[in-house]
Formats: C-alpha cells, sequence, structure tokens
C-alpha cells in the first residue's frame, strides 16, 4: 500500500524518508514550484525560510537532546544539516541551498517516491477511502486545504505572528566597524560583531522604536511568538531589552574595543558571501529597514539581499483533535505532523514528521500505534500539544516540558539535565528502536 504525503518541508521530508527506507511507496505531494506560499522562494524540499540555524548542539540544552534523538532514529535533516554545516560557535548552522538541496536529491534517489508538484485540498478523499495521509504543508499551509482540514476537525484554527531578519552581502559590509568574534567561545571566529557606541545606539533606537510597519488586517489580533519577536516589538518593550538580548555587547573578547551594544552577522552559506543578522527578524516595511539598519555604523553601505517580513502561521488546537500517535481522533489513516499541529521550530517540526510516518507504516501493517515515551523531547511536546488544557499555544523544546525534569530537586542545572537528556536517549535506544 501507498502513503501519501503532503508537504515536503521539514516534517514532510522527514516523513517521506521513513517510508521510503521502509520500502512503502511515497506520494509526495508539494506545491512548489506551481505555487510558492508567502516565505517560500526555494523550489525543492526542506527549505529554511528564515533562520539558518537549528540551535545549540550541546547536550545541556534542550534543543541539543533533540538533536541526539534525532540521530538515534535517522533524521534526513540532522544528516543534511552536518554534510553542510558552516561554523556558528556552539550552533549548529548550515548553508539552506546546500541543506535543501541534499534532502531533495537524497528523497529523489527513491524508485518508490512519486513526486506531484500540484496544491493539494482533497482531504475528503481520505476520510472515505481509509487510505494512509500525512499532512505536513506547515504554518503556511494553503488556504484551500485549510479551509477542508477545518471542515474534518469541525475545531477553528489559531494563528501568531512570526518573522524573518535580514540577508546582507558581505561585500556590503564595513568591516573596520566591528571584529570577528563568537560569544563565550574566545577561540572561535564565527560571527562578525557589528559594534555601535552609546550615541550611535540611541539614534538607532530612537529610529528603530518609529519605524513604520507591516499593518496587520482589522480582524488580526497582533499576536507573537515569543521566542522571535520583531526586533522594533522587542524594543518598544524599553531601552535596555536589546541590550539585554540580541544586541548584548557581553561574552565576547577584543581588548582594543569596548562596544556599548552589538549586532551580530552570522555566515548565511559556505562560501560566506551572504551574512544574516542573527535575533533582527522585524515587520518594518522594506524602505525601512535600508534606513534604520543602514544607522548600524557597520552596515552604512549594506546591500539587502532578503529583507525581513512577517507571516501568519496557523496552528491547529491538537489538543482536541489530535491522538499522540499524531493521527486525527476518530480518523486513524490521516495524520498530521509539523509546525501545523503546534510545535514550534523547524526541528520539532522535522521530528513529528518520523513520528507520524512510523505509525503511517504501522496503520498499512495493522501494527499497534508507537507512543513516544515521555521522558524523550519528542514524546514530552507530543504529550503537551495533545493533552493541553485550555487554549494551546505552540511549543519549542524546553526542558520543564518533560515530567521527570521537574521531579529532580537539589542538584546543579546541568547536572540535572545531564541526567535527564541520558534517560531519554537510553529510552529510545532502549524501549523504542526495536519497534520502529
Ligand atoms: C516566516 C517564518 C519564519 C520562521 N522562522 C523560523 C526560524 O528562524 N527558525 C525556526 O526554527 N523555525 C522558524 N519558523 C517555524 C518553522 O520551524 C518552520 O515554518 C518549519 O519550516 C516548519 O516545518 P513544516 O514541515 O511544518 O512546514 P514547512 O517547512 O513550511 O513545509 C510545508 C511545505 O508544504 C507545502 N505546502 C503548503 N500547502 C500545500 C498544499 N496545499 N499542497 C501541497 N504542498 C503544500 C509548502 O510549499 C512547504 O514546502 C518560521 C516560520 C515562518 C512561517
Amino acid at each position: 500500500m501507498e502513503v501519501v504525503v503532503v508537504g515536503a518541508g521539514l516534517a514532510g521530508s522527514e516523513a517521506a524518508y521513513y517510508l521510503l527506507k521502509k520500502g512503502i511507496d511515497v506520494i509526495l505531494y508539494e506545491m512548489k514550484p506551481v505555487k510558492f506560499s508567502p516565505a517560500h522562494k526555494n523550489p525543492n524540499f526542506a527549505e529554511l525560510v528564515c533562520s539558518n540555524t537549528f540551535g545549540s548542539m550541546e547536550l545541556t540544552n534542550a534543543s541539543g537532546l533533540l538533536k541526539k534523538e534525532m540521530e538515534l532514529l535517522d533524521s534526513i535533516v540532522m544528516k543534511a544539516a552536518k554534510e553542510s554545516y558552516v561554523p556558528a560557535g556552539k550552533a549548529l548552522a548550515v548553508d539552506r541551498n546546500l541543506f535543501s538541496k541534499i534532502i531533495t536529491d537524497t528523497l529523489k534517489s527513491f524508485k518508490n517516491l512519486k513526486v506531484i508538484n500540484e496544491e493539494f485540498y482533497n482531504i475528503e478523499e481520505f476520510v472515505n477511502n481509509k487510505k494512509p495521509i500525512i499532512i505536513a504543508t506547515g504554518p503556511l499551509t494553503s488556504e484551500k486545504l485549510f479551509q477542508n482540514l477545518k471542515k474534518i476537525i469541525k475545531k477553528d484554527y489559531l494563528y501568531f505572528f512570526d518573522a524573518i531578519s535580514p540577508i546582507v552581502d558581505a561585500n556590503s559590509i564595513d568591516y573596520t566597524k566591528g571584529f570577528w568574534g563568537a560569544r563565550y567561545q574566545p577561540d572561535s571566529n564565527d560571527y562578525f560583531n557589528c559594534t555601535l557606541s552609546k550615541e550611535e545606539y540611541d539614534l538607532f533606537y530612537n529610529e528603530l522604536i518609529k519605524a513604520q510597519t507591516v499593518e496587520f488586517k482589522e480582524f488580526e489580533k497582533d499576536i507573537y511568538f515569543e521566542g522571535c519577536l520583531p526586533i522594533e516589538e522587542m524594543a518598544k518593550r524599553g531601552y535596555k531589552t536589546l541590550l539585554y538580548g540580541p544586541m548584548k555587547p557581553v561574552g565576547l573578547k577584543n581588548n582594543n574595543i569596548k562596544p556599548y551594544a552589538v549586532v551580530q552577522l552570522r555566515k548565511e552559506n559556505k562560501e560566506g558571501t551572504m551574512l544574516s543578522l542573527v535575533g533582527f527578524q522585524t515587520k518594518m516595511k522594506y524602505p525601512e529597514q535600508d534606513r534604520v539598519f543602514r544607522l548600524i555604523p557597520a552596515l552604512k553601505n549594506a546591500e539587502f539581499l532578503r529583507y525581513g517580513s512577517i507571516h501568519k502561521n496557523i496552528f491547529i488546537q491538537s489538543n482536541y483533535v489530535l491522538s499522540k500517535y499524531l493521527n486525527l481522533r476518530g480518523y486513524d489513516n490521516i495524520f498530521l505532523a509539523g509546525q501545523l499541529i503546534g510545535v514550534e521550530g523547524y526541528l520539532i517540526s522535522a521530528a513529528t514528521g518520523i513520528v507520524a510516518a512510523i505509525n503511517a507504516f504501522n496503520f498499512i501493517n495493522n501494527k499497534k500505534f508507537i507512543e513516544f515515551p515521555t521522558n524523550t523531547i519528542i514524546g514530552a511536546i507530543i504529550n503537551y500539544i495533545t493533552t493541553k488544557e485550555g487554549e494551546l499555544q505552540p511549543i519549542n523544546p524546553v526542558w520543564n516540558i518533560i515530567p521527570d525534569y521537574n521531579n529532580i530537586q537539589n542538584l546543579p542545572k546541568e547536572q540535572k539535565r545531564t541526567i535527564i537528556a541520558n534517560k531519554s536517549l537510553e529510552s529510545i535506544k532502549n524501549d523504542l528502536l526495536k519497534y520502529i
């Protein structure tokens, strides 16, 4: 039997990869390049629409643990990330084009894959035919599909706004107005730190808080995801917010310069010809981005290769409609994965693709569905989004989501995290791998 996977993003690519390796025929619907969402630009699979980083690689960071869990599950996203790695201190950053190309080429090398480049929306058919389908169309799911999905789940959707940070041409930077180095890593030169004096910061700050931004439609309440606030929203919370946030001048070693504030630029590709402004997601209008960001001395003549932008992210109320196996309650054959189900971030979106695929495989083989252990980051997040009482808000990997974490007391943070991380990885190795 075949499985239909809709959306070749992070989650859809992982789901397809798992099934293809198991010898299952996969029909992968991807609307690009026929139709692009407002944030997608690249025709390849697994496009990273904003930052080119997957966060910390350290096991004492929840995002680091998630990476290790995914590696144990043979994640294609983790494999491609390692192959397309660009240096970024303790973070796993990638050359986004190479990353997407590796995933596209790998999936297309399977003979049991059929790609259909069309907008998919006929979900009702699967209600009747009981064939397995995984919907992984992301936070920018096309309207037509979303409306049809809504008819089945009979619950309204929720949304929040997410913003993209700009990318500049590396040749247009004034490298005399800053220095190379990474925070808290004296031996690393992975970031260019654009420096600002107090006067320069004041000027930048005052223009930033009054810059013109893209307006919301009347009916849209401006709800942001706290982990990805636009820089101007952050600034409006107070003069010092940025100085304790993305512009903090600490952890950097440079004996000659004591900046009042810094803006970090990170390499976007292996060649280092493109740099992104770290933590500078924005909804300022494009001409305003030119004007305000060029007040940062190193960016005075910056050429913007991509401007920051803002998008409405939709997600379903998984706590009312989704099971822990990631199929719709009442529809065993209809699985959902990715950011659409109320997780937040590239990696956890991808990870849920693996879970949906494992259970879609079990569905066609009449095997028991698998519930991921809640002492893993993946299992704990799925447990959270499917059982939360009241209104669901998107969740990304955090330690407290693992129930055991809160039960360990009187130990230093690092030690506590190491214990939890080891338990999680043991649990995947000993309790899960033999079943998948
Ligand atoms: C503007 C924006 C910025 C973000 N920035 C970050 C960030 O910096 N870091 C981070 O970790 N996360 C970020 N995210 C959040 C999230 O991690 C990503 O959206 C992630 O790509 C989600 O993975 P996914 O597989 O669920 O969806 P996607 O990766 O978006 O994949 C969905 C795919 O489905 C396709 N599709 C949609 N509708 C249809 C249809 N009807 N038929 C066929 N194909 C369809 C799309 O073309 C797309 O290829 C951002 C999200 C947005 C919207």
